[in-house]
């Protein structure tokens, strides 16, 4: 029976996020050890749901010290990483482990490691030795750097922008690792970067540069060419060195070494996300602009969705982000289901008040109110109050559970707001409908979200409209901001 260590370790770093991200906010959502990870992950349409499928179908003996998949804030603290890569590295130190399923963002930054996958990475390859393949999965919003790909034997990043492919992408993994502790295939990873901060528009897969590099890497892999190959868009919120895109070809040594045909395919991939780094199929409008689509709805129209694009949890956004609904109340726009504000004080109060009782609640703007606009001071009654659990069933829920904390909804006028305790973008009609809204009923229904959004919302939209809110997630790109980034790079220095 081989033994595979598998595991979650997932964070998406916005280092310019005032909020560091410590053992507390890592334990507050989506944090398993042990045996509460079978229970939890069994059955789901998710990267350990497919882990678990494919260890019963090849006999492995899964060794899971801990999945923990923090939402995207600032920095890692050293004592998070090293708390919670240390039961992954005990694990491995153990032993024996046979192979290494591991599923990984690919973004995080930490206190002392601007490449946290990558130092990971190194220690778990220092001690398993060159020859235990390690295989992992990664969002396609990864900073992937050459450490990370000379640790890992095989790296597969999701291929879709919403994320629905987390259970392919692992099933992928699981193959290739069977395949490699069978001896059959021995893979090795190559890289190729250009001096860009971002590009493949951000990764949407649906048309232009990605779905061009998805499509070639697909042809290759069927072909029997290459074992994987990985485009990753990067996060460009990340004031680090290895900023930006990138692209990963693992190829199969035991045939030969085969790194310098690898090298040019990726090289090639490379070449064409840099000749198409300007462009964008997203557009984002002013908050008067929104306000002014807003207002256009009449009752019994489907819901226009506004998504906040710079103030979205899933890309660091503090979630709590006041100006759009500042502009929605201002205006007195009706028939408007607001999510959210992640406010637990707010929700605390909401609970005091109770339901039903006019009361007066600052909402919002508080995390720091230079990003999209300081508390709003509202008057209006509690109109539900939750736990903030239920399953996610939508296209990105895959059936597991979430958790966003104490909950309500706060009628303000026609507003309906939704104030939350954990932040967390929308990507599921059940944010809405577990507080007793359905959004259909609306004719603007508002999310905090770049992308992961359309995947749920999309097919109840009358129409999508992106706004700038000035928060955090800002597409703001400055020499001051990005000091850490190897230089020239694109989009700060002119390169021909
Ligand atoms: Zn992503």
């Amino acid at each position: 029976m081989k033994r595979v260590l598998t595991g979650r370790f997932m964070h998406e770093t916005n280092t310019f996020s005032i909020q560091k991200t410590d053992m507390a906010l890592w334990r507050r959502r989506d944090f398993h050890l042990g045996n509460e990870i079978p229970a939890a992950f069994r059955n789901t349409r998710s990267a350990l749901g497919a882990t678990f499928e494919a260890a019963d179908k090849y006999g492995w003996v899964l060794v899971h010290p801990v999945s923990a998949n923090a939402n995207p804030s600032g920095i890692v603290t050293d004592d998070a990483f090293e708390q919670i890569g240390g039961m992954m590295l005990d694990a491995a130190r153990q032993g024996p482990i046979d192979g290494v399923l591991l599923h990984l963002h690919g973004a995080m930054v930490v206190e002392s490691y601007e490449d946290g996958e990558g130092e990971l990475l190194a220690r778990l390859r220092n001690i398993l030795g060159s020859d235990v393949p390690i295989i992992v999965t990664l969002d396609l919003h990864a900073n992937v750097t050459e450490k990370m790909a000379e640790n890992a034997s095989a790296l597969i990043a999701f291929r879709t922008y919403p994320h629905v492919d987390q259970y392919e992408r692992a099933w992928q993994g699981a193959e290739l690792l069977e395949r490699a502790m069978q001896g059959e295939v021995r893979p090795k990873t190559v890289i190729a970067r250009r001096p860009m901060i971002y590009g493949l528009d951000r990764g949407r897969h649906q048309a232009g540069p990605m779905a061009e590099l998805i499509a070639r890497g697909e042809t290759l892999e069927a072909a029997g060419e290459i074992l994987v190959a990985s485009a990753c868009a990067g996060f460009s919120r990340a004031n680090i060195r290895d900023v930006g895109p990138s692209v990963t070809v693992t190829i199969d040594m035991a045939r030969g070494d085969a790194r310098p045909h690898g090298q040019t395919i990726a090289e090639g991939f490379m070449d064409h996300a840099w000749a198409t780094r300007d462009y964008e199929s997203f557009k984002l409008l002013s908050v008067a602009e929104a306000l002014a689509r807003a207002r256009d709805g009449k009752p019994g129209d489907k819901p226009l969705v506004v998504a906040d694009y710079t103030d979205n949890p899933g890309g660091g956004g503090y979630g709590d982000a006041t100006a759009f609904l500042k502009s929605l109340v201002e205006a007195g726009v009706e028939r408007v289901a607001f999510h959210a504000i992640c406010d637990p004080e707010a929700v605390m109060e909401g609970m005091r008040a109770g339901v039903g009782v006019p009361t007066t609640i600052a909402m919002g703007g508080k995390t720091d109110p230079r990003m999209g606009g300081g508390p709003l001071i509202l008057t209006g009654e509690i109109t539900h109050l939750t736990n903030g659990k239920f399953i996610a069933y939508g296209p990105m829920g895959g059936g597991l559970e979430r958790d966003y904390g104490p909950s309500m909804v706060f009628r303000v006028g026609g507003i309906d707001i939704i104030a939350i305790s954990n932040n967390g973008q929308a990507v599921d009609l059940a944010q809405f409908t577990s507080l007793g809204i359905d959004p259909t009923r609306y004719t603007t229904v508002c999310v905090k979200s770049m992308q992961h959004f359309r995947a749920a919302f999309e097919p109840i939209a009358r129409e999508i409209i992106l706004v700038d809110t000035g928060a955090l997630c800002s597409e703001v790109y400055t020499p001051e901001l990005f000091d850490k980034v190897r230089r020239p790079v694109w989009p700060l220095d002119d390169l021909a």
